[in-house]
């Protein structure tokens, strides 16, 4: 059923911004599903949004294709190079996460000949230009807020605050994520620009979480036509980064209690699961991120759910 919206979405991205050649900006599919528009005497790619990189979580196709609407409205003047890209198309026709190997951990990848390490090479030639880029996901849990999650930069974390006011970020330290391939605004920010990914709730067309993506698209654009200073914004956005993690065990059961969500608090001491009979507790005081709870009990998740920890910028600059 859901697979109508979605082809009439999909219809919709390229039809609307194709029609946006008729309101003065140059429009070119320089990569498959990908788009740059300029307004004239432009040249320059400043802002990238994406949506899809994940092939289940489709309420960012609608928020690109409300962003063109406000800009054929002419509601919004374009005054530089924005980029539209949906991540992972293939993986959205079959409704799933990814067809052959995840997208979000295939940005300069070597030695991998799959579809989507493909489709990273591809989407690398827009990526590696822009100077701000925004990746829309959504969660499998319900959430009580949209959320930004990234891996920590200064002004990666100052743009997270000016396109979500007052929304938590996520953010963490050091190192690759995964070691197998980068995710998309990790490999934004290693060519020195500006990258983020915003959550915007769980799985589906939901109204509101589209509305959310939309303002955060409007601000990005607002904040980037401004040039906003990123060095110098002051950063009060609630901030996490990851403290606990339970990990799946390598044999036996794991499970976790009923009823968590993302940014649910937890103390201290509180239960939240069990591996292989034994309780699982939380070691302080917390926010649950990304608990899972269908999977293929064959191939497990390696990590079950993460204890966010609550911190402020000074925490992170010292380190
Ligand atoms: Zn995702």
């Amino acid at each position: 059923m859901q697979l109508t919206r979605i082809e009439r979405e999909f219809t919709k991205f390229h039809s609307s911004i194709k029609g946006l050649s008729g309101c003065g900006y140059l429009v070119q599919e320089e990569i498959d599903n990908g788009y740059v528009i300029m307004p004239r005497g432009s040249d320059e790619l400043v802002l990238t949004l994406m949506a899809v990189t994940h092939g289940d979580e489709v309420a960012g196709l609608a928020v690109l294709n409300e962003v063109v609407e406000f800009l054929q409205a002419g509601f919004v003047p374009l005054q530089v190079g924005l980029a539209l890209l949906l991540g992972n198309y293939p993986a959205v026709l079959q409704g799933k996460r990814y067809v052959q190997r995840d997208l979000n951990r295939s940005f300069a990848l070597q030695g991998v000949e799959t579809g989507e390490a493909e489709r990273a090479r591809s989407l690398a030639k827009v990526l590696q230009r822009t100077k701000f880029f925004i990746d829309f996901h959504q969660t499998t849990a319900p959430s009580t807020s949209c959320f930004s999650i990234f891996p920590f930069q200064r002004r990666s974390l100052a743009f997270a605050q000016l396109v979500q006011c007052e929304q938590p970020a996520v953010t963490r330290l050091g190192g690759r994520f995964s070691q197998d391939g980068m995710c998309s605004d990790e490999f934004v920010q290693e060519q020195g620009n500006v990258g983020i990914t915003i959550e915007l709730g769980q799985k589906g067309f939901d109204p509101t979480q589209i509305a959310q993506g939309v303002l955060i698209a409007l601000r990005a654009l607002r904040s980037v036509n401004a040039a906003a200073s990123l060095d110098s914004v002051a950063v009060t956005t609630p901030l996490h980064t990851f403290g606990q993690v339970i990990t799946y065990p390598a044999s036996g059961e794991a499970r976790l209690v009923e009823g968590l969500y993302n940014f649910k608090k937890v103390a201290r001491g509180e239960r939240l699961g069990t591996i292989d009979g034994e309780a699982v507790v939380a070691e302080e005081d917390g926010a649950v991120l990304f608990p899972k709870y269908k999977f293929d009990r064959q191939r497990p998740p390696h990590e079950l759910c993460h204890v966010l920890r609550e911190i402020v910028a000074e925490d992170l600059l010292q380190e």
